[in-house]
């Protein structure tokens, strides 16, 4: 049955008016999986209301940030205190210094670190240093994966930019994205091409080292101990774009899980427990080159923010030492191979992969090992079931390109009802 859903239209309605598509984001819009988006009131734990009223199990959690659910009483208590002390002051705090140490303690490779304001500035900003660093300005980048809207990263980008189906974006232009080169995901002999083409050129190589915009790609781990073997021989920096893994597919982030040292890494999403930050850092030697240190500039007024900052270190000290994360990557697990089984007992073929709290799954045989697998499943049945499943009172992500995600406070009766739901809708689909 059709969730009553009158009050979301009409405001969808009047913000389609003055925002354009009525979303300040592109893939809030539904736009690609045909239907209209949900406007929320509020979110408690695993769940979302939306202005109908309408109770949601939700597997976006703000795009990833919200992974010990959402307004954690203890989190609300932390940023109410700071905020009676003032929002931004635009000056040093103590709390910026304590949750660079607590990301150090978690990610030893981040010796170093600058707080910004968005996953864009974060990659944006690793990538001008690895150029001013290195004297370079060739980078690599892999089809499929996304690293915010900077113009020279809008070039075969997953996420919002594939699901809408275009390669790039008008506006930017040629010679931003000049320097821009793309190798295909886990194709280890194409980079390595690259950089032998473009010897002694390649700044730096960025990856999502689990492509979470292009559905869920996993390295094989020839592929990702590889890159960093070949950076090493040509002198080119590593980056490993952490925005959606770091703190999400394991505590000590996916550089953690594969074993894998980069020379920097990008965070933003978990780091800030749902308020808007990043953070670049890595090598001291290479953050050493960030003004007012060095010559690279880069500067923030919002840089830092205390409330962003509270926020972000008492979701990552929660997550540290009041939940389990063996306890959420099961659970996870348990939701990815439960809507598989359900989908194949239903004659529905489906692939799935989790890490963490990271989920992917995929209407096809196997899952995705690049770009070109994700776009050759089948996006009609996504676009069908993610319909269906809103109907059932579970939102997912609303594109075939975007992975899902779990929070501590998802239950196991929770994870039940998902998988239950979706059974019933693979029922009416093969
Ligand atoms: N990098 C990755 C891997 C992301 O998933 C995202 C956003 O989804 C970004 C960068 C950009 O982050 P933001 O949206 O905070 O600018």
């Amino acid at each position: 049955m059709p969730l009553n859903r009158h009050k979301s239209q009409d405001l969808f309605k009047d913000a389609k008016e003055i925002l354009p598509g009525g979303v300040n984001s592109p893939v809030r819009a539904f736009g690609a999986v045909g239907g209209e988006p949900l406007f929320i009131e509020r979110a408690e734990g695993p769940y979302l209301y939306d202005a109908d009223g309408n109770r949601y199990i939700d597997y976006i959690g703000s795009w990833g940030p919200a992974i010990i659910g959402h307004a954690h009483p203890e989190v609300v208590s932390a940023v109410s205190d700071v905020m009676s002390k003032g929002f931004s002051f635009g000056a040093p705090t103590e709390i910026e210094t304590k949750l660079a140490q607590k990301i150090r303690q978690l990610v030893p490779s981040m010796e170093m670190m600058r707080f910004v304001s968005s996953g864009t500035e974060a990659c944006m900003s690793a990538l001008r240093l690895a150029r001013g660093f290195t004297g370079r300005n060739k980078l690599i980048k892999y089809n499929g994966c996304y690293h915010g809207h900077a113009d020279m990263l809008l070039v075969k980008a997953g996420s919002g930019v594939a699901t809408l189906g275009i390669p790039g974006s008008p506006g930017v232009p040629e010679g931003a994205t000049h320097d821009t080169l793309v190798a295909p995901f886990n194709d280890l002999a194409a980079t390595e091409a690259l950089l032998n083409e473009n010897k002694e050129q390649v700044a730096a190589i960025i990856i999502e080292p689990i492509a979470g915009n292009a559905n869920f790609i996993r390295p094989s781990q020839e592929f990702i101990q590889g890159l960093r073997k070949l950076c090493d021989e040509h002198q080119t920096l590593l980056i490993f774009d952490e925005v959606m893994t770091g703190f999400r597919v394991h505590l000590n982030c996916a550089q953690g899980l594969f074993g894998v040292k980069p020379d920097l890494s990008t965070f933003g999403k978990v780091i800030g427990g749902g308020m808007p930050i990043g953070v670049y850092g890595g090598r001291r030697d290479v953050m050493n080159k960030v003004a007012p240190a060095g010559p690279v500039y880069q500067a923030g007024t919002l840089s830092g923010n205390p409330l962003a900052v509270t926020c972000g270190m008492k979701t990552l000290e929660l997550l540290e030492n009041k939940y389990s994360f063996t306890e959420l990557s099961n659970r996870t697990n348990r939701l990815a191979v439960g809507l598989r089984d359900a989908a194949r007992k239903n004659g529905v073929t489906l692939s799935s992969d989790s890490e963490g709290g990271m989920f992917g799954f995929a209407f096809s045989e196997a899952m995705p090992k690049n770009f070109d697998d994700a776009k050759a499943a089948n996006i009609e049945a996504f676009n069908h079931f993610f319909a269906a499943m809103i109907d059932e009172g579970v939102y997912l992500a609303p594109s075939a390109y975007e992975a899902g995600f779990v929070s501590t406070t998802h239950s196991d009766d929770d994870i039940d009802a998902t998988i239950e739901a979706a059974a019933k809708v693979f029922s009416t689909m093969s």
